[in-house]
Protein backbone atom coordinates (compact mmCIF):
# COMPACT_ATOMS: atom_id res chain seq x y z
CA UNK A 1 0.00 0.00 0.00
CA UNK A 2 1.32 3.28 -0.72
CA UNK A 3 0.86 5.85 1.62
CA UNK A 4 -1.43 9.06 0.10
CA UNK A 5 -0.45 12.40 1.68
CA UNK A 6 -3.75 13.67 2.98
CA UNK A 7 -3.98 17.33 4.29
CA UNK A 8 -6.08 17.68 7.49
CA UNK A 9 -8.84 19.60 6.12
CA UNK A 10 -9.64 15.86 3.98
CA UNK A 11 -9.01 14.26 7.20
CA UNK A 12 -11.66 16.21 8.98
CA UNK A 13 -14.25 15.57 6.32
CA UNK A 14 -13.70 11.81 6.21
CA UNK A 15 -16.45 9.90 8.26
CA UNK A 16 -15.00 8.81 11.65
CA UNK A 17 -16.37 6.69 14.40
CA UNK A 18 -15.14 6.75 18.04
CA UNK A 19 -16.01 3.94 20.57
CA UNK A 20 -13.63 5.26 23.62
CA UNK A 21 -14.38 8.41 24.42
CA UNK A 22 -14.79 9.94 28.31
CA UNK A 23 -17.77 12.86 28.30
CA UNK A 24 -15.69 14.52 31.29
CA UNK A 25 -12.68 14.18 29.42
CA UNK A 26 -13.85 16.06 27.09
CA UNK A 27 -14.56 19.90 28.16
CA UNK A 28 -14.59 22.70 25.57
CA UNK A 29 -11.85 24.97 27.76
CA UNK A 30 -13.91 28.38 27.55
CA UNK A 31 -16.70 25.98 28.91
CA UNK A 32 -14.77 25.25 31.77
CA UNK A 33 -13.62 28.38 32.54
CA UNK A 34 -17.40 29.79 32.38
CA UNK A 35 -19.08 26.91 34.41
CA UNK A 36 -16.10 27.20 36.97
CA UNK A 37 -16.86 30.80 37.19
CA UNK A 38 -20.55 29.87 37.94
CA UNK A 39 -20.19 26.96 40.56
CA UNK A 40 -17.10 28.61 42.54
CA UNK A 41 -14.61 26.04 41.34
CA UNK A 42 -10.73 27.44 41.03
CA UNK A 43 -8.61 26.63 37.99
CA UNK A 44 -5.04 26.29 37.53
CA UNK A 45 -5.70 29.63 35.08
CA UNK A 46 -8.70 30.92 34.23
CA UNK A 47 -7.29 31.54 30.27
CA UNK A 48 -9.12 28.82 27.85
CA UNK A 49 -5.59 28.86 26.03
CA UNK A 50 -3.06 28.11 29.10
CA UNK A 51 -5.51 25.97 30.50
CA UNK A 52 -5.89 23.66 27.72
CA UNK A 53 -2.20 23.96 27.46
CA UNK A 54 -1.58 22.91 31.54
CA UNK A 55 -4.17 19.90 30.52
CA UNK A 56 -1.94 19.01 27.60
CA UNK A 57 1.13 18.95 30.57
CA UNK A 58 0.05 17.41 33.48
CA UNK A 59 -1.54 15.11 31.40
CA UNK A 60 2.00 13.97 29.86
CA UNK A 61 2.91 12.78 32.92
CA UNK A 62 3.49 9.30 31.97
CA UNK A 63 1.57 7.98 34.82
CA UNK A 64 -1.78 7.13 34.78
CA UNK A 65 -2.94 7.91 38.41
CA UNK A 66 -2.21 11.77 37.36
CA UNK A 67 -3.71 11.78 34.39
CA UNK A 68 -6.60 10.63 36.21
CA UNK A 69 -6.44 13.31 38.65
CA UNK A 70 -7.04 15.98 36.19
CA UNK A 71 -10.46 15.41 36.27
CA UNK A 72 -11.17 17.22 39.46
CA UNK A 73 -11.78 20.61 37.54
CA UNK A 74 -14.12 19.05 34.65
CA UNK A 75 -15.61 17.09 37.19
CA UNK A 76 -16.51 20.27 39.40
CA UNK A 77 -18.59 21.92 36.60
CA UNK A 78 -20.31 18.70 35.97
CA UNK A 79 -22.38 17.97 39.22
CA UNK A 80 -25.50 20.52 38.33
CA UNK A 81 -28.39 19.93 35.43
CA UNK A 82 -27.54 22.88 33.73
CA UNK A 83 -23.40 21.85 33.36
CA UNK A 84 -24.60 18.47 32.54
CA UNK A 85 -26.85 19.52 29.93
CA UNK A 86 -24.24 22.25 28.38
CA UNK A 87 -21.36 19.98 28.39
CA UNK A 88 -23.54 17.24 26.84
CA UNK A 89 -24.70 18.96 24.19
CA UNK A 90 -20.90 20.38 23.26
CA UNK A 91 -19.47 17.42 23.40
CA UNK A 92 -22.23 16.12 20.06
CA UNK A 93 -21.47 19.22 18.12
CA UNK A 94 -17.67 19.21 19.02
CA UNK A 95 -17.64 15.83 17.70
CA UNK A 96 -20.28 16.43 14.54
CA UNK A 97 -17.73 19.28 13.97
CA UNK A 98 -14.74 16.80 13.73
CA UNK A 99 -16.38 14.34 11.06
CA UNK A 100 -17.45 11.72 13.47
CA UNK A 101 -21.33 10.08 12.05
CA UNK A 102 -20.83 7.47 15.13
CA UNK A 103 -19.79 8.17 18.58
CA UNK A 104 -20.77 6.23 21.89
CA UNK A 105 -19.80 8.51 24.91
CA UNK A 106 -19.13 7.59 28.35
CA UNK A 107 -18.86 8.92 32.06
CA UNK A 108 -19.35 7.14 35.20
CA UNK A 109 -22.29 8.70 37.21
CA UNK A 110 -21.36 8.30 40.53
CA UNK A 111 -19.16 10.89 39.54
CA UNK A 112 -21.78 13.64 39.29
CA UNK A 113 -24.00 13.23 42.29
CA UNK A 114 -21.86 15.72 44.81
CA UNK A 115 -24.77 18.74 44.33
CA UNK A 116 -27.38 16.56 44.78
CA UNK A 117 -28.61 14.86 41.83
CA UNK A 118 -29.47 11.21 41.74
CA UNK A 119 -27.95 8.68 39.89
CA UNK A 120 -31.05 8.37 37.58
CA UNK A 121 -31.31 12.20 37.31
CA UNK A 122 -28.01 12.37 35.86
CA UNK A 123 -28.48 9.88 33.14
CA UNK A 124 -31.45 11.24 32.40
CA UNK A 125 -30.05 14.77 32.31
CA UNK A 126 -27.22 13.50 30.19
CA UNK A 127 -29.52 11.71 27.81
CA UNK A 128 -31.15 15.31 27.11
CA UNK A 129 -27.88 17.24 26.33
CA UNK A 130 -26.73 14.49 24.24
CA UNK A 131 -30.19 14.69 22.09
CA UNK A 132 -30.32 18.29 21.78
CA UNK A 133 -26.37 18.06 20.45
CA UNK A 134 -27.75 15.54 17.99
CA UNK A 135 -31.26 16.98 16.75
CA UNK A 136 -28.85 20.65 16.36
CA UNK A 137 -25.99 18.69 14.50
CA UNK A 138 -28.62 16.98 12.18
CA UNK A 139 -29.56 20.37 11.40
CA UNK A 140 -26.50 21.65 10.37
CA UNK A 141 -26.27 19.04 7.69
CA UNK A 142 -23.40 16.86 10.15
CA UNK A 143 -25.34 14.22 11.79
CA UNK A 144 -24.15 11.81 14.27
CA UNK A 145 -25.20 9.15 16.00
CA UNK A 146 -23.76 8.68 20.00
CA UNK A 147 -24.72 5.74 22.19
CA UNK A 148 -23.81 6.06 25.78
CA UNK A 149 -21.88 3.60 28.11
CA UNK A 150 -22.59 3.60 31.54
CA UNK A 151 -19.28 3.22 33.71
CA UNK A 152 -18.41 2.10 37.42
CA UNK A 153 -15.62 3.60 38.86
CA UNK A 154 -13.41 0.29 39.68
CA UNK A 155 -11.61 1.11 42.96
CA UNK A 156 -15.21 2.28 44.04
CA UNK A 157 -18.34 0.41 45.55
CA UNK A 158 -20.68 1.20 43.29
CA UNK A 159 -19.85 -0.87 40.17
CA UNK A 160 -23.31 -3.18 40.75
CA UNK A 161 -24.97 0.24 40.89
CA UNK A 162 -23.92 1.23 37.72
CA UNK A 163 -24.64 -1.60 35.81
CA UNK A 164 -28.35 -1.26 37.46
CA UNK A 165 -28.23 1.62 35.43
CA UNK A 166 -27.03 0.72 32.34
CA UNK A 167 -30.01 -1.94 32.37
CA UNK A 168 -32.81 0.52 33.86
CA UNK A 169 -31.38 2.88 30.50
CA UNK A 170 -30.84 0.15 27.99
CA UNK A 171 -33.78 1.63 26.20
CA UNK A 172 -32.74 5.32 26.66
CA UNK A 173 -29.77 5.58 24.75
CA UNK A 174 -27.95 3.72 27.03
CA UNK A 175 -25.84 0.64 24.50
CA UNK A 176 -23.79 -0.32 27.04
CA UNK A 177 -21.07 -0.46 30.17
CA UNK A 178 -17.58 -0.43 31.23
CA UNK A 179 -15.18 -0.29 33.91
CA UNK A 180 -12.83 3.23 34.40
CA UNK A 181 -10.45 4.72 37.03
CA UNK A 182 -7.13 3.43 37.96
CA UNK A 183 -6.24 -0.11 36.63
CA UNK A 184 -3.55 -1.15 38.50
CA UNK A 185 -4.68 -2.77 41.85
CA UNK A 186 -8.18 -3.16 40.53
CA UNK A 187 -8.66 -5.97 38.43
CA UNK A 188 -11.64 -6.63 36.62
CA UNK A 189 -12.64 -9.69 38.25
CA UNK A 190 -13.53 -8.05 41.91
CA UNK A 191 -16.43 -6.31 40.15
CA UNK A 192 -17.37 -9.96 38.65
CA UNK A 193 -21.04 -9.75 40.06
CA UNK A 194 -21.50 -7.01 38.37
CA UNK A 195 -20.75 -8.19 34.86
CA UNK A 196 -22.57 -11.53 35.10
CA UNK A 197 -25.60 -9.33 35.87
CA UNK A 198 -25.03 -7.34 32.66
CA UNK A 199 -24.40 -10.83 31.32
CA UNK A 200 -27.31 -12.13 32.27
CA UNK A 201 -29.61 -9.28 31.18
CA UNK A 202 -28.03 -9.31 27.88
CA UNK A 203 -26.46 -6.14 27.99
CA UNK A 204 -22.80 -5.72 26.11
CA UNK A 205 -19.52 -4.43 27.91
CA UNK A 206 -16.45 -3.11 27.19
CA UNK A 207 -13.19 -3.16 29.99
CA UNK A 208 -10.36 -0.68 30.58
CA UNK A 209 -7.72 -3.32 30.24
CA UNK A 210 -4.10 -3.71 29.45
CA UNK A 211 -3.56 -0.21 29.73
CA UNK A 212 -1.77 0.40 32.96
CA UNK A 213 -1.59 -3.99 33.70
CA UNK A 214 -0.73 -6.34 31.62
CA UNK A 215 -1.88 -9.77 30.52
CA UNK A 216 -3.69 -10.82 33.09
CA UNK A 217 -5.84 -8.09 33.15
CA UNK A 218 -6.67 -8.82 29.38
CA UNK A 219 -7.41 -12.46 30.33
CA UNK A 220 -9.92 -11.32 33.33
CA UNK A 221 -11.59 -9.26 31.53
CA UNK A 222 -12.79 -11.30 28.54
CA UNK A 223 -12.77 -14.63 29.74
CA UNK A 224 -13.45 -14.12 33.12
CA UNK A 225 -15.90 -11.12 32.89
CA UNK A 226 -16.66 -11.86 29.62
CA UNK A 227 -16.36 -8.43 28.05
CA UNK A 228 -17.03 -8.05 24.10
CA UNK A 229 -14.00 -5.72 23.60
CA UNK A 230 -11.14 -3.81 25.28
CA UNK A 231 -10.70 -0.41 26.39
CA UNK A 232 -6.96 -0.36 25.05
CA UNK A 233 -5.23 -3.19 25.38
CA UNK A 234 -1.82 -2.00 23.97
CA UNK A 235 -0.71 -4.61 26.24
CA UNK A 236 -1.56 -7.84 24.01
CA UNK A 237 1.27 -7.62 22.44
CA UNK A 238 3.37 -9.17 25.67
CA UNK A 239 1.29 -12.40 23.99
CA UNK A 240 3.11 -11.96 20.48
CA UNK A 241 6.37 -13.25 20.05
CA UNK A 242 8.15 -12.04 16.71
CA UNK A 243 4.68 -12.41 15.04
CA UNK A 244 3.44 -15.73 16.50
CA UNK A 245 0.54 -15.19 18.55
CA UNK A 246 0.00 -17.00 21.86
CA UNK A 247 -3.25 -17.86 23.07
CA UNK A 248 -5.10 -15.08 24.14
CA UNK A 249 -3.44 -12.77 21.27
CA UNK A 250 -5.41 -15.65 19.37
CA UNK A 251 -8.60 -15.03 21.15
CA UNK A 252 -8.79 -11.70 20.82
CA UNK A 253 -7.50 -11.46 16.87
CA UNK A 254 -9.41 -14.58 15.89
CA UNK A 255 -12.80 -14.07 18.11
CA UNK A 256 -12.89 -10.09 16.42
CA UNK A 257 -12.68 -8.76 19.72
CA UNK A 258 -12.02 -4.64 18.97
CA UNK A 259 -8.69 -3.28 20.67
CA UNK A 260 -9.63 0.37 21.56
CA UNK A 261 -6.47 1.96 21.36
CA UNK A 262 -6.15 5.64 22.02
CA UNK A 263 -2.84 6.39 20.88
CA UNK A 264 -1.84 9.87 22.50
CA UNK A 265 -3.80 9.26 25.89
CA UNK A 266 -1.24 5.90 25.34
CA UNK A 267 2.05 8.21 25.18
CA UNK A 268 1.21 10.47 27.51
CA UNK A 269 0.55 7.37 30.39
CA UNK A 270 3.49 5.60 29.34
CA UNK A 271 1.15 2.45 27.82
CA UNK A 272 3.23 3.02 24.89
CA UNK A 273 6.05 4.96 23.75
CA UNK A 274 5.51 7.09 20.15
CA UNK A 275 3.30 7.17 17.55
CA UNK A 276 5.47 5.66 15.21
CA UNK A 277 6.00 2.31 17.23
CA UNK A 278 2.35 2.42 18.93
CA UNK A 279 1.19 -1.41 18.89
CA UNK A 280 -1.87 -0.21 17.19
CA UNK A 281 0.02 -0.32 13.30
CA UNK A 282 1.71 -3.98 14.08
CA UNK A 283 -1.45 -5.57 15.31
CA UNK A 284 -3.16 -3.81 12.52
CA UNK A 285 -0.89 -5.59 10.28
CA UNK A 286 -1.69 -9.12 12.28
CA UNK A 287 -5.03 -8.89 11.47
CA UNK A 288 -6.47 -7.54 14.92
CA UNK A 289 -9.69 -5.76 14.74
CA UNK A 290 -8.06 -2.42 15.76
CA UNK A 291 -9.81 0.78 16.22
CA UNK A 292 -9.16 4.25 16.87
CA UNK A 293 -10.12 6.63 19.63
CA UNK A 294 -9.35 9.92 21.15
CA UNK A 295 -10.12 8.68 25.44
CA UNK A 296 -9.97 12.18 26.62
CA UNK A 297 -9.98 15.11 23.77
CA UNK A 298 -9.83 18.24 26.33
CA UNK A 299 -7.09 16.35 28.56
CA UNK A 300 -4.81 14.73 25.65
CA UNK A 301 -5.16 17.68 23.58
CA UNK A 302 -6.48 15.77 21.08
CA UNK A 303 -9.29 15.11 17.88
CA UNK A 304 -10.40 12.25 15.78
CA UNK A 305 -9.02 14.27 12.88
CA UNK A 306 -5.41 14.55 14.77
CA UNK A 307 -5.36 10.78 15.66
CA UNK A 308 -5.76 10.36 11.91
CA UNK A 309 -2.98 13.03 10.93
CA UNK A 310 -0.35 11.58 13.62
CA UNK A 311 -0.75 8.44 12.38
CA UNK A 312 -0.47 9.32 8.62
CA UNK A 313 2.15 11.26 9.48
CA UNK A 314 4.39 9.34 11.95
CA UNK A 315 3.04 5.85 11.16
CA UNK A 316 2.25 6.42 7.72
CA UNK A 317 -1.05 4.99 7.18
CA UNK A 318 -3.06 5.41 4.03
CA UNK A 319 -6.70 6.69 3.86
CA UNK A 320 -7.75 3.03 3.25
CA UNK A 321 -5.93 2.27 6.42
CA UNK A 322 -8.36 4.88 7.84
CA UNK A 323 -11.52 3.52 6.33
CA UNK A 324 -10.53 0.13 8.10
CA UNK A 325 -10.14 1.19 11.86
CA UNK A 326 -13.19 3.55 10.81
CA UNK A 327 -15.37 0.13 9.71
CA UNK A 328 -13.72 -1.41 12.17
CA UNK A 329 -15.63 0.69 15.09
CA UNK A 330 -18.86 0.33 13.60
CA UNK A 331 -19.21 -3.22 13.52
CA UNK A 332 -17.88 -3.38 17.17
CA UNK A 333 -20.22 -1.14 18.28
CA UNK A 334 -22.98 -1.43 20.11
CA UNK A 335 -25.84 -1.02 18.70
CA UNK A 336 -28.06 -3.28 16.58
CA UNK A 337 -26.12 -5.43 13.80
CA UNK A 338 -28.54 -3.62 10.81
CA UNK A 339 -28.09 -0.35 12.23
CA UNK A 340 -24.36 -1.16 11.58
CA UNK A 341 -24.49 -2.27 8.86
CA UNK A 342 -26.28 0.66 7.50
CA UNK A 343 -23.96 3.38 8.73
CA UNK A 344 -21.32 1.64 7.18
CA UNK A 345 -22.81 1.52 3.75
CA UNK A 346 -24.67 4.57 3.76
CA UNK A 347 -22.11 7.05 5.20
CA UNK A 348 -18.79 5.62 5.73
CA UNK A 349 -17.92 3.95 2.72
CA UNK A 350 -19.35 6.35 0.51
CA UNK A 351 -17.60 9.04 2.60
CA UNK A 352 -14.48 7.18 2.26
CA UNK A 353 -15.19 6.56 -1.80
CA UNK A 354 -15.48 10.51 -2.30
CA UNK A 355 -11.86 11.22 -0.81
CA UNK A 356 -10.31 8.49 -1.94
ZN1 LIG B 1 -10.56 5.49 28.80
Amino acid sequence: MTASPVDTATLRRLPKAVLHDHLDGGLRPATLVELAAEVGHTLPTTDPDELAAWYYEAANSGDLVRYIATFEHTLAVMQTREGLLRTAEEYVLDLAEDGVVYAEVRYAPELNVNAGLTLSEVVETVQEGLAAGMAKAAAAGTPVRVGTLLCGMRMFDRVREAADLAVAFRDAGVVGFDIAGAEDGFPPAEHLAAFEHLRSESVPFTIHAGEAHGLPSIHQALQVCGAQRIGHGVRITDDIVDGKLGHLAGWVRDRRIALEMCPTSNLQTGAATSIAEHPITALRDLGFRVTLNTDNRLVSGTTMTREMSLLVEEADWTVEDLRTVTVNAVKSAFIPFDERGALIEDVVLPGYASAL
